[in-house]
């Protein structure tokens, strides 16, 4: 079988003991990248020392699990410029739709660019005639057309774990059509949603550089590739034993005896602005408002781990959310309760697994988000007799999948406290109803089969 070689900004690697990083696609393409003997090429996380900067890039190679792992240290201008810079401040943005958060500087797009052609020059010399290569993420598009400078000719792939943005939002970064015309240079690109694959062809359309063929095919810059749908999910059957375990856990129990007693309306995101956070706090306060007997009986429990402290509009952010849950909680709370539970760090899988369990509420409700893997964990970890209500935000990927949700527009702060009333007054044979046909989605249609498919899909192109 020919050598899978997986290449990612960020690699993350196995525990002391060999087993796989936490979550589901550090999980699924460990165990397809044990099966065709891969490799796992990106960065180590680590900076390049000053003195040494000036130094050619190298490859630091390790084994573990079966795996081989080649890392590169990167210089704090490439970090600046490639990562917190046009990945994080211009692409992240514009592909959620958030044109006014865009910050576009010249450098930071060379910084990009030249970050690319690192990595590329990285990988040639390690490259064997029929590997099948996969790219990961929006840091790394341009990364096939530098390989093809190079003379590659395997086969490469490339997956958007972030949504692709409608055509207007698209051109407003200024050299959209580079990144247009990297794209041409894979051989599959795979998409989560069938509706980021159409804004995709609508901006090759409306560019006239080329459209959608039949048989999921893609005609652009004189070059014919395969484009593709395919929804990420999660490693559902470990999802609902990690549940199952944590809700007998005598431990965790004790950890959770503040909140027990309430009805819990859990969140669960990274601090970012797409995640709509802020919105969510202010329907939970309408909520209240609207609804007095829930008041000291409801709470939201919110967890939000900090991310990309070195861009400033992240750090605006903290500051923000860290303000609005006090003013509720100080509008609202009482001595002996406090309406919003907000917790600024990370916690384990298990843990979350066994406070999604006992949330009566999945409260999901990004502004925009390619697919979201939160929603599916919540439905995972729910007890099949007394499943809890997940409410979905329309413009998650994941609205796509799970139609046994409660849909709402998180910019409608009244649909969303209605909707959780709504929640937690639903009888229990329509809980169940909507939790089996969701369970019955994701029971099918786990991380491994968004492996499998991607990976078949990469090969009959
Ligand atoms: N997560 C975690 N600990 C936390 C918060 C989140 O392990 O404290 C995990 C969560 O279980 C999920 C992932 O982070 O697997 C978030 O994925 P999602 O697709 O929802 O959002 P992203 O952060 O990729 O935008």
């Amino acid at each position: 079988m020919a050598r899978l070689i997986v290449v990612s900004n960020r690699v993350p690697l196995p525990d002391k003991d060999g087993s796989p990083p936490p979550g589901g696609m550090a999980i699924a393409l460990n165990a397809a990248l044990k099966r065709q003997d891969g490799l796992w090429i990106g960065w180590s996380g680590e900076v390049k020392p000053e003195e040494k900067e000036d130094e050619p890039p190298r490859l630091s190679v390790r084994e573990a699990g079966g795996i081989t792992y080649a890392l590169t240290d990167l210089a704090q201008k490439d970090l600046d410029e490639y990562y917190n810079g046009f990945a994080n401040r211009v692409l992240w943005p514009i592909f959620h739709c958030r044109v006014d958060l865009a910050e576009y500087a010249r450098h930071e797009m060379s910084g990009y660019y030249r970050v690319n052609r690192l990595f590329a020059d990285l990988l040639m010399p390690l490259l064997q005639e029929d590997d099948v290569i996969w790219v990961h993420d929006y840091h790394l598009i341009p990364l096939a057309e530098e390989l093809r400078k190079r003379g590659c000719r395997n086969r490469i792939g490339f997956f958007l774990h972030i949504p692709w943005p409608p055509a207007d939002i698209l051109f407003t970064v200024p050299i959209y059509d580079t990144l247009l015309r990297g794209l041409s240079s894979y051989d599959l690109v795979g998409f989560h949603t069938d509706y980021d694959l159409s804004n995709f062809a609508e901006c090759l359309r409306r560019e006239g550089c080329g459209d959608l063929l039949e048989g999921g095919y893609c005609r652009a810059y004189g070059r014919v590739f395969r484009c593709g749908v395919f929804p990420i999910s999660i490693d559902t059957a470990e999802f609902e034993t990690l549940a199952e375990q944590s809700a007998s856990d005598k431990a965790l129990r004790m950890t959770y005896r503040r909140i027990e007693g309430y009805d819990v309306a859990i969140g669960v995101d990274r601090l970012d602005y797409s995640k709509g956070i802020d919105q969510r706090v202010e329907a939970f306060r309408r909520f209240l408002h609207a609804n007095a007997h829930r008041v000291g009986k409801t709470l939201l429990l919110q967890i939000t781990p900090k991310s990309r402290t070195e861009v400033p509009e992240y750090m605006a952010m903290q500051k923000d959310i860290a303000e609005l849950t006090g003013r509720v909680n100080g509008e609202l709370g009482t001595i002996d309760w406090m309406p919003v539970h907000y917790i600024n760090q990370s916690l384990e899988r298990r843990e979350l697994a066994g406070l999604y369990r006992m949330a009566r509420v999945g409260l999901v409700t990004p502004l925009r988000d390619g697919m979201n893997l939160v929603a599916k964990e919540y439905v995972a970890a729910q007890h099949p007799q007394d499943p809890g209500v997940l409410i979905l935000s329309r413009f998650a990927g994941a609205a796509r999948e799970l139609d046994g949700a409660i849909l709402v527009n998180p910019y409608d702060p009244e649909a969303v406290a209605n909707a959780i009333e709504r929640a937690l007054v639903m009888p229990l044979d329509a809980r169940v109803e909507r939790w089996n046909a969701m369970m019955t989605r994701l029971r099918e249609h786990d991380v491994y089969r968004w492996c499998d498919e991607f990976l078949s899909g990469l090969r009959q192109a």
